[in-house]
């Protein structure tokens, strides 16, 4: 049979590249806005690392931002974030981030294919993940919540120098930093966001008297990157404003 030149025929392959160029476009209006709070915070742009976040999003979308130079991704559930490392393991010298809540009878099967879990914040789930034998230490944040609703994740402000006493106890555990998520709703935008941020900030200057290579402060998300970067972010963890709009969970 003869082939039309129908238009289904003409549209996946456009289609596919308009995708791909607004992909492109969004990772390349971020990448400016970094630079652009970098500057305006008088920070080298190199102590920012941009960890994109992919919950949700296929195996391609991270194989299309590899190929844009992108190579710290961030997930937050187990197992699709096993599935994607493990469909992605041709491509060499990616970093997979494990941003999310840990499970802690997840917490060594999650610690198979992360690099970095971001969100340590109970000593139970430290306790599981010093069981682990691993060649190497794994790289650890742990999760301040700043806001006073338990439910939010994070270890609450009053305690989180013990959980740090309690990480810096577990030779398998390599403390990063401490991350942090700004408080919803609080109605302040930006100026929210920042003062949320100069907490962290402050608590990780405390802390970094137990822990003095804990240097890194995990804060920053689509619409609050700026204000973490003015504040000392050191990785930003940013999906929509990046890959667009997330499909529904699977
Ligand atoms: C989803 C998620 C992000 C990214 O959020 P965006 O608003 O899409 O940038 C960052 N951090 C955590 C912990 C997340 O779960």
């Amino acid at each position: 049979m003869t082939r039309s030149s129908g238009e289904g025929e003409g549209e996946a392959p456009a289609a596919r590249s308009a995708s791909a160029d607004a992909l492109a476009d969004r990772l390349a209006r971020v990448r400016e806005g970094i630079a652009a709070a970098c500057e305006r915070a008088g920070r080298p742009v190199d102590e920012v690392s941009l960890i994109v976040v992919t919950k949700f999003h296929p195996p391609s979308l991270v194989r299309a931002l590899a190929s844009l130079g992108e190579h710290r991704f961030g997930e937050s559930r187990h197992p699709e974030s096993r599935d994607k490392a493990a469909a992605l393991a041709d491509i060499d010298g990616l970093e997979w981030h494990f941003v999310g809540q840990v499970q802690t009878n997840k917490a060594r099967q999650i610690a198979r294919y992360a690099d970095c879990l971001h969100a340590v914040d109970r000593p139970e789930l430290v306790d599981a993940l010093a069981r682990l034998e691993r060649p190497a230490p794994l790289d650890v944040f742990v999760q301040v919540n700043l806001t006073l609703d338990t439910g939010r994740g994070g270890v609450a402000e009053a305690h989180l120098e013990p959980l740090v006493e309690r990480v810096l106890a577990t030779p398998v555990l390599r403390l990063r930093g401490l991350m942090a998520v700004a408080p919803l709703g609080s109605g302040g935008g930006a100026d929210d966001a920042e003062r949320a941020f100069a907490r962290v900030r402050e608590h990780g200057e405390r802390i970094r008297c137990l822990a003095p290579a804990a240097t890194g402060l995990s804060m920053g998300m689509s619409g609050d990157y700026a204000s973490a970067i003015s504040q000392g972010a050191t990785h930003l963890r940013i999906g929509a404003a990046i890959t667009g709009k997330r499909p529904d969970r699977p």
